[in-house]
């Protein structure tokens, strides 16, 4: 049966996007005179990660849960060197943010730090929870898939030299050897195959008990998105994919991906899993996956929630 693609305008948003966040200003990332005034400014404010865990505003089970904005003074307290902040952009009274990230063993160490830190929570526990608006939510995503990229990207690739961070963070440069470093975001497709009235779901050896999802995996350097998701579907469940409809595209802070979201059309059904990665898949009906998203299918079967492009594909399936 030939499936019914649903149009990209009816495609539901993933809470974590990037849509009217903040103005990035990059024409500005370069002029030092104009981020040392925004550094120093009243107005400006920072979001702060130790060991990339997010501080933050909480009530003790987390249901109220609200992003932590600290001073620039609240953030020289700490000891967090002012030239390895991150600009993130400018609000829209104009306002500076930032985000800055440091070990919780230098944060601690400083007077007060234990203070300023605590709680800090983990933010894909926080978008599993569902507890941060979207805006808020994608914010922070942004700042940590950043936080995350100058964690692994300290020593320069080339020579080994030791890299200095410029343009308000979007720049890492080799003292040794010149090589600039740009922030990545590593590509990866994420794919809701049907076979026009049922889904494929798979269940992952590094998911918890009963989860399934829409199967995922990286571009490879000299491949494009459309011959990844043959290759990788094949290669995960045995399925031979025909035609495919990209729909959205998703920043994914963990650590820093760019998800694709497509839909792909099955030529064949019968399953071949690839057994180091999937612990099981199989094909799920509307009615199925709609009882999984409301919590009552028969076998406690559940899907990802509404922070994941996942679930995005997965409802436009059962809307469909
Ligand atoms: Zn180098």
């Amino acid at each position: 049966m030939p499936c019914n693609t649903p149009k990209r305008e009816d495609f539901p948003q993933p809470a974590i996007h990037s849509e009217h966040m903040l103005d990035r200003m990059t024409e500005k990332r370069r002029d030092t005179a104009w981020i040392k005034r925004r550094l120093a400014g009243k107005n400006s404010r920072f979001l702060l990660f130790a060991d990339l865990l997010l501080a933050v505003d909480s009530n003790e089970d987390r249901s109220e849960t609200r992003l932590r904005w600290q001073s620039a003074k609240d953030i020289r307290k700490l000891g967090v060197d002012m030239d390895s902040t991150m600009l993130l952009g400018c609000d829209r009274e104009g306002h500076a943010v930032f985000a800055a990230s440091l070990s919780a063993a230098d944060a601690t160490a400083a007077p007060g730090g234990m203070d300023a830190l605590k709680p800090l929570v983990d933010l894909r526990s926080l978008a599993i929870q569902g507890v941060l608006s979207p805006q808020d939510l994608s914010l922070a995503g942004m700042a940590r898939a950043l936080a995350a990229w100058h964690d692994v990207a300290r020593c320069c690739g080339r020579c080994g030299g030791h890299t200095r961070v410029f343009d308000a963070g979007w720049r890492r440069e080799c003292w040794a050897c010149g090589q600039e470093f740009f922030p990545r975001a590593d590509r990866a497709i994420i794919v809701l195959i049907t076979d026009g009235t049922r889904c494929l779901l798979g269940h992952h050896k590094r998911y918890t008990h009963k989860f399934y999802s829409t199967l995922a995996g990286f571009v490879e350097p000299g491949e494009d998105f459309e011959s990844c998701v043959r290759r990788e579907m094949r290669e995960e469940t045995g399925i031979t994919i025909g035609k495919i409809t990209y729909m959205a595209s998703q920043p994914w802070p963990f650590p820093h991906l760019l998800m694709i979201g497509c839909w792909a059309e099955a030529l064949t059904t019968k399953l071949t899993l690839e057994e180091d990665e999937l612990h099981d898949a199989r094909w799920f009906t509307r009615e199925e996956v709609r009882l999984m998203m409301q919590g009552k299918h028969p076998e406690g079967l559940t899907v990802p929630g509404p922070h994941s492009i996942a679930y995005a594909l997965i409802k436009s399936f059962v809307d469909g």
